[in-house]
C-alpha cells in the first residue's frame, strides 16, 4: 500500500509541474501583450493551446483525480496547507466536471472571438455588432451556472466565482449604504468644484515619467530584483510567483497622473503577490485569493495611501526634482487637490474616488437584470444611459463612452465588477484597524512604508489562497465587513478637501 508520505511527494511534483507550466503559460501571454512582435499571434496562440491541453489533463486526469480522492481520505494525516491545497483542487475539478466538454470548449471558442468584435464595436460605436456575442455570452454564462451551482440563484453563483462566500443580499446591503452616502456627497461637491489645477493639465516629458514611475514603486517598496514594469494600451499586473510579478502602465504625456496612479495602483497588486509566504512556493495555493482581496490591496495603495495629503507632501518634492520646469506652481495642498479632484463622468477608470463606486453600481445592476432574466442585451444602451443620468447625472453622448468602454463583459466576466467596489471598501476598514496598531500617515509622512507593508504582509499577502476571501478579512480586521469605515472614510475625506 502506498504511504501518506509517498502520496503527499506525489501530489507536490504534480503542483510543482503545474507550476512550471503556469509560469510558461503566464509569461508567453505577458510577452504578447507587451514586446512580442505582432506577427507571433497565431504562433503563440498555437503554443499556449498546446500547454493548456497538457495543464488541463494533469489537473483533471484520472491519475489526478484518484491521487487527490486517496490524498482527502487520509485529510487528518494532511498538514493544513496540503490538506487545503487537495480540498482547493477537487473543487475546481468537480465544478469542472459537471460543465459538459463542448458545451466548455465553445464557450472558450466564444469569448475568445468576442474579444475582438468588442474592440471593433467600441472603435466603431457599433453595439449591434457586439450585441449578439453579448447575448451568447450571458446566455452560456446562465446555463453554465445551472450545471455548476443548481442550488444557487444564477447571480449569487456569478459573484461566488470571483469572490467566494459574496451572494446579492450582501451586495444589495453594500451598494445601498455606498449610494445612500456618496450621492448626496457628490452633489456638495459638485457645487463647491474649481477649475483642474494647471499643473496637472500640462506636458510631462514620457522618458522623464519613466524615472518617476521608477521612484514611485522605489517608495512603495517593491523589490525590483522580483517585478519590473512595461508599458501596454491597459495597465495591469501579470504574476507567476513571489519571485516574477510584471506590471504595466500606460503614458501620456498631456496626463502625469494617469501613470501616477496606475503605477501605485499595479504596485499594490504586485506587493501582494510578491508578500506571498515561502511555505506556498509551488502549490496551488501560491496568488491572491480574490479579485476583491487583490483589489483591496491595489486600491488601498492608490486611493488610502497615494490620494493622502502624506503622500502628497513625500512626492511632490519628487516631482520637483525630475520635473522642474512644469511644476513651479506645485505644491503640497494643491497637489492634494488635483489628485482627489471630484467630478461625476463617463469613464470608469478614469473615475475619482468618490464617484467610482457609483460606475460599478450600474454595471452591478445591470449585468445581474440580464443574468436573471429581468433586461434585454438589446435594451442595454438605453438602460446604460439612463443610469448614467440617475447616478452620475451625466449624458452618455454614445455606446463608446457608454456601454462598450469596458472589456470584461466581452471576456465572460459577469460578477466581476463588484468586487472593485468590495475592494475599495475593504481597505477603508483595514485602514480603521491599522491605525490601531501605529499612525499609518505619519509613516506615509515619514517616507519609509515598511510598518504598512508589514501590517498587510502579515494579515493578508503571506497566506495566499488559505483562507476563504471572507475568513481572511475577518482575520485581518478581527471584524465583520462592515461599509461603514468606507462611506465614514469618503465623508471625512471630502468634507475636509471641499469645506463642506
Ligand atoms: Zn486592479
Amino acid at each position: 500500500m502506498t504511504t501518506t508520505a509517498e502520496l503527499k511527494a506525489k501530489f507536490a511534483e504534480l503542483q510543482s509541474t503545474l507550476a512550471a507550466y503556469g509560469h510558461a503559460t503566464g509569461v508567453l501571454f505577458t510577452d504578447g501583450e507587451t514586446v512580442a512582435p505582432k506577427g507571433s499571434a497565431a504562433l503563440r496562440g498555437r503554443t499556449l493551446a498546446v500547454l493548456s491541453g497538457i495543464t488541463y489533463e494533469l489537473q483533471t486526469g484520472a491519475d489526478t483525480v484518484a491521487l487527490l480522492g486517496e490524498l482527502r481520505s487520509r485529510s487528518d494525516e494532511l498538514d493544513p496547507v496540503t490538506r487545503r491545497a487537495v480540498s482547493e483542487s477537487l473543487r475546481s475539478i468537480e465544478r469542472m466536471a459537471r460543465i459538459p466538454k463542448d458545451e466548455y470548449v465553445a464557450y472558450q471558442e466564444l469569448v475568445a472571438n468576442a474579444g475582438s468584435v468588442w474592440h471593433e464595436a467600441k472603435n466603431t460605436n457599433n453595439f449591434e455588432l457586439f450585441r449578439p456575442y453579448l447575448e451568447k455570452i450571458f446566455d452560456t454564462n446562465r446555463r453554465i451556472y445551472g450545471y455548476t451551482d443548481p442550488d444557487k440563484a444564477v447571480y449569487d453563483a456569478a459573484l461566488n466565482e470571483y469572490e467566494r462566500g459574496l451572494d446579492t443580499a450582501r451586495c444589495d446591503a453594500f451598494f445601498g449604504a455606498l449610494r445612500e452616502k456618496i450621492v448626496p456627497l457628490m452633489k456638495k461637491v459638485a457645487a463647491k468644484n474649481t477649475a483642474p489645477e494647471p499643473f496637472s493639465l500640462r506636458r510631462y516629458p514620457i522618458w522623464k515619467q519613466r524615472i518617476l514611475s521608477d521612484k514611485l514603486m522605489d517608495m512603495l517598496l517593491i523589490d525590483r530584483n522580483y517585478c519590473v514594469i512595461g508599458e501596454t494600451e491597459h495597465p495591469f499586473t501579470a504574476n507567476f510567483s513571489r519571485h516574477d510579478v510584471r506590471i504595466t502602465t500606460h503614458y501620456y504625456e498631456d496626463n502625469v497622473l494617469s501613470s501616477m496612479f496606475s503605477v501605485v495602483h499595479e504596485g499594490g497588486h504586485a506587493l501582494y503577490e510578491l508578500g506571498m509566504g515561502e511555505h506556498l512556493d509551488f502549490t496551488c495555493l501560491a496568488g491572491g485569493v480574490s479579485m476583491g482581496i487583490h483589489e483591496s490591496q491595489s486600491r488601498f495603495y492608490e486611493n488610502i495611501i497615494g490620494r493622502s495629503r502624506a503622500f502628497s507632501e513625500i512626492v511632490v518634492p519628487e516631482f520637483k526634482k525630475i520635473f522642474p520646469d512644469e511644476t513651479a506652481d506645485m505644491d503640497a495642498d494643491a497637489f492634494y487637490r488635483a489628485i482627489c479632484r471630484s467630478e461625476p463622468s463617463l469613464i470608469r477608470t478614469e473615475a475619482d474616488e468618490l464617484t467610482y463606486c457609483l460606475h460599478v453600481m450600474v454595471r452591478y445592476e445591470l449585468e445581474r437584470g440580464i443574468l436573471e432574466g429581468k433586461y434585454e442585451v438589446a435594451d442595454l444602451p438605453r438602460l446604460w444611459a439612463e443610469k448614467m443620468d440617475e447616478y452620475l447625472g451625466v449624458e452618455v453622448p454614445d455606446d463608446t463612452h457608454g456601454v462598450l468602454q469596458d472589456s470584461h463583459w466581452s471576456g465572460g466576466s459577469i460578477g466581476y465588477f463588484p468586487s472593485y467596489a468590495l475592494g475599495s471598501a475593504y481597505g477603508a476598514q483595514m485602514l480603521a484597524k491599522m491605525g490601531e496598531s501605529f499612525d499609518v500617515y505619519g509613516a506615509v509622512r515619514s517616507g519609509d512604508l515598511s510598518p504598512i507593508n508589514k501590517w498587510l504582509g502579515e494579515r493578508i499577502w503571506q497566506h495566499g489562497c488559505m483562507y476563504d476571501p471572507v475568513d481572511l478579512f475577518e482575520r485581518c480586521c478581527e471584524a465583520p465587513f462592515d461599509p461603514k469605515y468606507f462611506t465614514d472614510y469618503l465623508e471625512a475625506k471630502y468634507t475636509d478637501l471641499y469645506n463642506l
